[in-house]
């Protein structure tokens, strides 16, 4: 049953269109609540690079609609890591099970995907930055940076990192250590697997891009960055790329999704699948609030939380293995989160 009628509210507003929030749209649109996604126009920098999810991300996918795209994807066979010494170390290898250990998606591609399959169930997409957030609970004014207003009862923050809606409303984020990355696409051709090196001060990881070509990311300081860019391919944009948490998940008449919920080093390999499943469980959460039972948007954030502080944990102890004295090492071994 669609809960709007004709000139009310906008049901439910969603700021930010990677994959979080438009998985919340397409769980929402799903459930027949009518659903505005905003982002700005500009491209995003990340939809140029391949992303490797695990073999588990099949079943999220083809719930979402978006299966095919693996059809469009490289299979992984395994994880390579030349970590400690100078060669390099076969983690996991494609088991005889049904799941590959994961996929190389080119993340434009799943983009048009998922903007195509939210189109497809009505969603409406806005151009535009979100400002400022003025009203309550039930009747948000989210005022753009055009000077333009939207009205909604419900608003989700998928806006990444910047958490731009949650904090505007009283959020606090917190975060680990600076980590920066530089990604870039080699044309040469890489092996099946995603492979991942340490160097003096930061690290790097390679896996073949589904259009050709081998993606890869650069991580380490600012200070790092800047002296040895002209080996790494410098002219691409650094993008933030350290941990990072939000408090709360959630508060009357609204919640955050995917990186702007909880944001992982990409060391763990697990943002793009958190923000697929979390924002498919915040939209099915956030249908269940306007229907009416808003007692699963507690569950959504326990679970939200526990994955955060799962994969936060597990984080120092791959820095921690190297047992290397220098500070990137020793720093990222603590994690310790501040203030942001
Ligand atoms: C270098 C690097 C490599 C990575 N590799 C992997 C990997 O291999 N596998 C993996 O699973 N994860 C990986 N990740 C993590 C993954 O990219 C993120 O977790 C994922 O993109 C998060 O999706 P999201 O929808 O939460 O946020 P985003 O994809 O960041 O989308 C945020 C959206 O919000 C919009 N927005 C921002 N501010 C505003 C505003 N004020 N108003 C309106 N809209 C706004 C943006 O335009 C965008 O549409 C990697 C991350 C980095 C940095």
């Amino acid at each position: 049953m669609a809960l709007v009628q004709a000139n009310q509210a906008t049901h439910v507003l969603i700021a930010g269109r990677g994959p979080a929030g438009l998985a919340a749209a397409i769980a929402l649109a799903e459930r027949g609540i009518e659903v505005l996604t905003l982002a700005p126009a500009t491209p995003i920098p990340a939809l140029s690079r391949a992303e490797m999810l695990p073999g588990a991300a099949r079943a999220i996918l083809q719930r979402l609609g978006v299966g095919d795209i693996l059809t469009q994807s490289v299979t992984l066979q395994g994880l390579r890591q030349n970590w400690k010494g100078s060669h390099l170390e076969l983690h996991e290898a494609l088991p005889a099970a049904a799941l590959p250990v994961g996929w190389s998606l080119d993340r434009r591609a799943l983009h048009s995907a998922l903007q195509d399959r939210a189109a497809a169930l009505g969603v409406t997409s806005v151009q535009g930055r979100l400002r400022r957030i003025s009203g309550a609970p039930g009747q948000w004014n989210v005022h753009l940076s055009d000077g333009s207003k939207l009205t909604a009862r419900f608003l989700i923050d998928a806006t990444g990192r910047a958490a731009a809606l949650a904090r505007r409303l009283g959020a606090k984020t917190q975060q680990g250590p600076p980590l920066l990355a530089r990604v870039w696409t080699d044309p040469g051709a890489a092996p099946p697997f995603l492979e991942v090196e340490a160097q003096a001060a930061g690290w790097r990881y390679s896996l073949p891009h589904p259009a050709g070509g081998t993606s890869i990311g650069w991580l380490a300081q600012a200070e790092t960055h800047q002296r040895q860019g002209a080996a790494t391919a410098a002219t691409a944009p650094l993008v933030d790329a350290r941990n990072r948490r939000l408090s709360p998940l959630a508060g009357p008449g609204w919640l955050a999704v995917g990186d702007a919920a909880m944001a992982f080093d990409p060391i763990a390999s697990q943002g793009c699948f958190n923000a697929l499943s979390g924002g498919f469980l915040a939209g099915n959460a956030a249908a269940d609030a306007c229907q009416g039972s808003p007692d699963n948007i507690a569950i959504y954030c326990l679970l939200a939380e526990r994955t955060g502080q799962h994969t936060h944990q597990r984080i120092p102890g791959q820095y921690a293995s190297r047992q290397d004295p220098h500070p990137f090492w020793q720093d990222r071994s603590r994690q310790t989160f501040a203030a942001r």
